[in-house]
């Protein structure tokens, strides 16, 4: 997994279905695309203007605007954005990546999944977003 493929909110791109979809034109995530953050670039100065590069290093972590995003991708996906800014801010990107690529390797292929479906992208074996965390 890349490091430059987490995003300032605490979205992992590596993990997303538009990043590793082969079939469409993919997206090169967050960062890469110099967009800060899609979740939160357009409503936060800070991140607009490059002020900070991760959501926990600003003194009102976490914001409105992040909690919303978080509730939301909680619900949806069982994932949460706060958690891997708290963890990554504790314990260390590296360590982070390691604990993604435990939670979210397929079993059958080997491969990354996504946090977005209940498919392996690349093989189509089933794994339960609602269980993985
Ligand atoms: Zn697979």
């Amino acid at each position: 997994m890349r490091r430059e493929l987490v995003a300032p909110c605490g979205m992992n791109c590596n993990l997303c279905s538009w990043v590793q979809d082969p079939t469409k034109p993919g997206c090169k995530g967050c960062r890469p695309r110099n967009r800060g953050c899609t979740h939160l670039k357009g409503l936060c100065e800070k991140l607009a203007l490059q002020e900070i590069d991760f959501c926990y290093k600003c003194e009102s972590y976490p914001c409105e605007r992040l909690l919303h995003v978080e509730s939301r991708y909680n619900r949806a996906h069982n994932y949460s954005f706060i958690e891997n800014l708290d963890y990554i801010k504790k314990r260390g990107m590296a360590a982070f990546l390691r604990r993604e690529a435990k939670r979210y390797t397929c079993e059958e292929c080997g491969k990354l999944l996504t946090i977005h479906n209940d498919r392996c992208p690349h093989c189509g074996a089933r794994c339960d977003r609602k269980r993985r965390r």
